[in-house]
């Protein structure tokens, strides 16, 4: 009975210390690519982010490869990745024609 608790507590040791390791080795990459070579790893962070130091490394700390932003066309409502979208006048639009549309046909409530 004894032994059947050791074994498990032996799994969950080793469940957290993968979970440990896992961790400590993102985070020498992510220091690693920022600040030069700090940890164990840090040739291998350094030949690949060698090119994205010129980018900026702040740059790539605040938007790390997240999806594109969306904005949503406010004469369809459909939801355009910002890239493609068209803004006119702080309004953002799925395509210049949905622009055009807009502006040519003012509502009662933005003429006012
Ligand atoms: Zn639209």
């Amino acid at each position: 009975m004894r032994q059947i608790f050791l074994l498990i507590l032996l799994f969950i040791v080793g469940q957290w210390l993968v979970k440990a390791v896992r961790r400590a080795d993102a985070r020498t990459q992510r220091t690693g690519g920022a600040t030069g070579p700090t940890g164990a790893t840090g040739d291998a962070g350094n030949a690949r982010t060698t090119g994205a130091n010129s980018a900026g490394a702040g740059a790539t700390r605040a938007a790390p490869q997240l999806a594109e932003p969306m904005i949503r066309c406010v004469e369809c409502g459909v939801h355009a990745p910002k890239s493609d979208s068209v803004v006119v006048a702080g309004q953002a639009f799925c395509c210049a024609e949905h622009a055009h549309r807009h502006a040519a046909r003012p509502t009662g409530r933005e003429a006012r």
